[in-house]
Formats: C-alpha cells, sequence, structure tokens
C-alpha cells in the first residue's frame, strides 16, 4: 500500500472511529498515543480520570499508563501484531465502583507505518454481586500498600492472602497520598488469563 493510499485509509476510518462508543486510539510503531477518540475521553473522564484525556496522553507511551504486570502480555502482543499483521483480541475486566465490566480489546495493524489501531468494546456490564467494604486492617499491609489483582481489580486480604474481595472505594485511588495500589494478579485470573505470569498471593 502505498503511503498516500495509508494516509486515505486513515482518513477514511476516522468519522467512524470518532463516532464509535469503543474506547479507541491510535498508537505509533513505538506505542505511543497520537489518537484518542471521544468515547476514550469520556471514559476517563467518567473512571475519575481526567488526567488521561486525550490531550494529556498525545506522545506518552501505552507502556506508561498500564500495570506493570501487564506489560509482558501486552508487550508480546504488540509485537505479535506487527509480525504477522493479524488481529489480536483478548477480553478483560476493568469493573467500575459500580458495575462489573467486561471489554472486548482489539489491536489491528495500520500499514504500511506500522500502526496500531486499538479499540475497547465494552461487551458485558452489570451490578456487582458482591463488594466489601474499605478497610485498613484488612487490605492495606505495613507498607501502606494495597494489592490489587491488574484483571479482576480485587483487592489482596492481609489476614488472609489468599483470599481477594472487590472493593470499589480502592479503585479510585489516585491522587490520595496516605494509601497506594500495588498490581498483581490473583490466582484464579493468574492461572485463567495470565499463566506465563506469577501470581501474588503469598
Ligand atoms: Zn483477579
Amino acid at each position: 500500500m502505498k503511503k498516500a493510499d495509508a494516509q486515505d485509509q486513515i482518513s477514511r476510518m476516522l468519522p467512524a472511529i470518532k463516532r464509535s462508543a469503543a474506547t479507541t486510539y491510535i498508537l505509533d510503531s513505538r506505542c505511543r498515543f497520537i489518537y484518542c477518540n471521544p468515547a476514550w475521553n469520556r471514559f476517563a473522564i467518567s473512571n475519575g480520570a481526567p488526567e488521561l484525556t486525550c490531550e494529556a496522553v498525545l506522545g506518552s507511551d501505552l507502556f506508561d499508563v498500564i500495570p506493570e504486570v501487564l506489560s509482558a502480555v501486552y508487550s508480546a502482543a504488540f509485537q505479535k501484531v506487527l509480525r504477522e499483521g493479524v488481529c489480536w483480541e483478548k477480553s478483560y475486566q476493568c469493573s467500575s465502583p459500580r458495575a462489573f465490566r467486561m471489554f472486548r480489546m482489539r489491536i489491528h495493524l495500520l500499514k504500511p507505518q506500522s500502526w496500531f489501531l486499538v479499540t475497547n468494546s465494552l461487551i458485558r456490564t452489570r451490578s456487582h454481586a458482591k463488594v466489601a467494604a474499605p478497610d485498613p486492617n484488612t487490605y492495606v499491609d505495613s507498607d501502606g500498600l494495597i494489592t490489587m489483582c491488574a484483571h479482576c481489580r480485587c483487592s489482596r486480604r492481609v489476614d488472609k492472602p489468599a483470599q481477594w474481595d472487590f472493593v470499589p472505594k480502592y479503585l479510585r485511588l489516585r491522587g490520595k497520598a496516605s494509601l497506594h495500589v500495588s498490581h498483581g494478579f490473583c490466582p484464579l485470573c493468574c492461572a485463567y488469563f495470565y499463566p506465563l505470569a506469577t501470581a501474588s498471593a503469598r
């Protein structure tokens, strides 16, 4: 595909991307943001993260905003898309304090720039079946850290490390200096979704 044709391809897609309800962005070949659609901005604001709106993230590295424990999985995904030119897909959980939410992520290669078109479509949502109340004695360790599963976002209990509870109030700790989140994987998510990673349960 010639360069002009490639630009035309992106120009043709942009109206649909702008209208899409899926949180969508375009990355350059080094995974730096070069475009985010309006749905991205709505998602950032509704999740209490205005610092992640489009204007703020343009030029920054995607891997700066995803938990370190997910880096290897997503790095391998982008490399596979680049190498094979296939669309890579994965369902993941990103619940809000009010709702259980599942999304389907797709990574498409944009040739010949080797850019990436990434879409995240909401595929399932419902009320949380069971939630726990925040309690520093139960979830905060002696270093002031809450260990949260990077996939299901449950928090590990300090008193019973094998048990992970969904604590909605801990989803929005950004900017609260007294509490910090360390990301890991609960045993079930590790075994099912990320078998090559190491679970954080002790
Ligand atoms: Zn989990």
